[in-house]
């Protein structure tokens, strides 16, 4: 006969809450699979991402709510486990694809395209399913930090139809306008001739189940990224800027372009990369060379999450050049730095899936 009943045991945990959905476990359907054996409980608590960075939190939650309102000696077992979250009674275009986020940058070369990679990294290695599109027009280099600039999709059938089998790199699926079209060729495609490209590397293709599918947007706010952004069904965008005056300026304007009516998409947040510069002989000073902090103003200013600040390092760069993006190392700073982002990331799109869906 065991000395505490389930009833207890939903109880205790109706006190804890989720501190980024605020409300309490149970009220959440987040506790799986209770088991009690004598004095012995175990259960699972089924967050909304892999890359939760409440993680820890939430589990000593659970544990001190157990203690306090049951009983200190229990022989206890959580297991964290998580399913990712989808926007609500959302109908989506691709049905096993459970959130599509776009990253876009005001101007080209302010890094959205290597913090798409390492995001991607990141966020697989902390357990998601991940893919990308590399939609950047006009220089997709997604190839390239993937070392698999020399493959092509394959084709594969699927229930009688034929689809497009994304490359996999890293553990990341993969498609690129530059699979499709040379750099110089991909550069004068006109909005409609992209588009169709896009939503074949969307509908036309075998992605499987993906938690998250990044879209690597070209870089400003034309007719382009009107047409893209209409096609698709998005859960998010997240803004990567510099800090620099003048890349601010166009970062604003993509910030307003998914906030208009007909738009309307949630922005997840602000990214400030090369925010600054530390020499390997001066460890401990830091240069703000484009300025300081512009990007976490911007997303102040505009009520938006800050996701955080990357340095401009060397090995960043070099990393993508030679195809093996810095989040694949097993630790180091750099490793921290984007394993920080993506936890962030996956954090706002679990709150953005959670708030109704504003009226269309
Ligand atoms: P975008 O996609 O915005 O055009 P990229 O991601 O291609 O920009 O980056 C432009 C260049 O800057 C690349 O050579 C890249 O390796 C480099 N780079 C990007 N972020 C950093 C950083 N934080 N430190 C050093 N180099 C960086």
């Amino acid at each position: 006969m065991s000395q505490f009943t389930e009833q207890q045991v939903l109880e205790a945990l109706s006190n804890v809450i989720d501190p980024d959905l605020n409300q309490d476990l149970v009220t959440l359907k987040m506790i799986k699979d209770i088991v009690i054996d004598d004095n012995k409980l175990v259960f699972s608590v089924e967050l909304t991402t892999p890359a939760c960075p409440m993680k820890e939190q939430i589990k000593k939650a659970c544990q001190n709510a157990i203690y306090h309102f049951i009983n200190q000696d229990i022989e206890l077992v959580i297991h964290m486990t998580a399913r990712v979250s989808q926007k609500k009674g959302s109908k989506e275009l691709l049905p096993n694809v459970k959130n599509i986020i776009a990253i876009s940058s005001g101007k080209g070369g302010v890094g959205k395209s290597t913090i798409t990679s390492n995001i991607a990294i990141a966020l697989s290695k902390l357990g998601a399913k991940v893919g990308i599109i590399d939609a950047d027009i006009y220089g997709p280099s997604i190839p390239t930090m993937f070392d698999v600039e020399n493959e092509k999709p394959t084709l594969v059938t699927v229930d009688g139809v034929s689809l497009m089998q994304p490359v996999e790199s890293y553990g990341i699926k993969l498609l690129s306008i530059g699979f499709f079209a040379q750099t110089k060729q991909a550069i004068v495609w006109r909005g409609p001739m992209a588009t169709k490209a896009i939503n074949q590397m969307l509908k036309d293709t075998d992605w499987g189940s993906l938690d998250y599918l990044l879209i690597d947007l070209p870089p400003g706010t034309g007719d382009i990224h009107l047409t893209i952004v209409g096609a698709l069904k998005l859960t998010g965008a997240i803004i990567v800027s510099t800090p620099q005056k003048i890349a601010l300026v166009d970062a604003r304007k993509g910030l307003d372009m998914f906030q208009l009516p007909q738009i309307n998409v949630p922005i997840i947040g602000v990214i400030e990369n090369m925010s600054y510069f530390t020499p390997a002989e001066l460890p401990d000073n830091k240069y703000y060379i484009f300025g300081k902090d512009g990007a976490k103003y911007l997303a102040e200013d505009n009520n938006v999450p800050f996701l955080g600040e990357i340095p401009i390092v060397q090995s960043i760069c070099e990393a993508s050049d030679i195809g093996r993006p810095v989040a694949l190392q097993e630790k180091g700073v750099l490793n921290e730095v984007f394993e920080s982002i993506a936890m962030k990331v996956a954090q706002q799109i679990s709150i953005a899936n959670f708030k109704p869906s504003p009226v269309e």
